[in-house]
């Protein structure tokens, strides 16, 4: 969930705590966009001077919803070449958890980034999608990341590839497997052009024939998204196979049994 410190979430820490209350979670966590070295990187997170405003509040929320688990963490971009700083933004707070997000494909271009649809046209969805699940795999075996963001992400504007998707993340997800690294049921995709829950159900399938753990996520940017589309991300899941979920605190991970409603 997000604060709007990334510029294009609205609504503090104490009004998602309020919302996730009132639709019946227990537990919820915050991971905004994690700031980069340059501030002027892009215009969608944090500065790096306000990594301590939102740790305070989170804080906030922590100390006004006792009756609710709050975890504090960060969606961390992951791009080669970054590793020591995300290593640096890890010894700056005692974290519950990174999440290790690919929106970058190359420096230049985040491919959900509507702005930039464009750069689409000019590249050929299979190279994308290949780059895409090769990054997702570096980030999975980079240990710097407690789950993996959003891993299909690239079918946001429904520019799919033309070969399988399942075997293009194969290594992907046996990477994850082998490094204890979960992924995301994320229902924001539900809320984009492609109207899918990342991942995909082939591929939510896939995860769990591999042995990959999961994590649930709304990927809220606003206090009313907080748990939304939850059921189907239960079902998802539910049809899937899995049978448990991760929850993580101060950096390490733990499962607990899911309970379908
Ligand atoms: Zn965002
Ligand atoms: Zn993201």
């Amino acid at each position: 969930m997000h604060t709007p410190l990334c510029c294009h979430a609205v609504g503090r820490p104490v009004d998602y705590a309020a919302h996730a209350l009132k639709v019946g979670l227990r537990e919820i966590g915050f991971s905004d966009h994690a700031p980069m070295p340059r501030d002027d990187f892009d215009d969608w997170r944090m500065k790096s001077s306000e990594l301590d405003e939102y740790v305070e509040m989170v804080r906030e929320a922590q100390r006004d919803f006792p009756q609710l688990s709050i975890k504090l963490g960060l969606e961390v971009d992951y791009i080669p070449g970054y590793e020591n700083w995300i290593r640096d933004l890890a010894a700056r707070h005692p974290w519950d958890y990174f999440i290790g997000s690919v929106h970058y494909v190359d420096e230049g271009w985040d491919i959900d980034n509507p702005k930039k649809l464009s750069h689409w046209k000019q590249h050929d969805p299979d190279e994308v999608w290949e780059l895409y699940a090769a990054r997702l795999t570096q980030a999975a075996a980079s240990g710097l990341f407690e789950s993996i963001g959003h891993m299909d992400l690239a079918k946001k504007f429904c520019i799919y590839p033309t070969k399988p998707l399942v075997p293009m993340f194969d290594t992907f997800l046996r990477t994850a497997a082998a490094k204890g690294v979960a992924i995301e049921i994320n229902t924001a995709g539900l809320r984009k052009d492609c109207r899918e829950i990342y991942p995909s159900q082939s591929l939510l399938k896939a995860a769990a024939a591999a042995g990959v753990k999961i994590v649930f996520g709304s990927d809220a940017h606003a206090p009313e998204e907080v748990g939304l589309n939850y059921t189907e991300a239960l079902q998802a899941a539910k049809l899937a196979g899995f049978l448990e979920c991760q929850q993580f605190s101060s950096r390490n991970t733990s499962s607990s049994a899911i309970t379908f409603r």
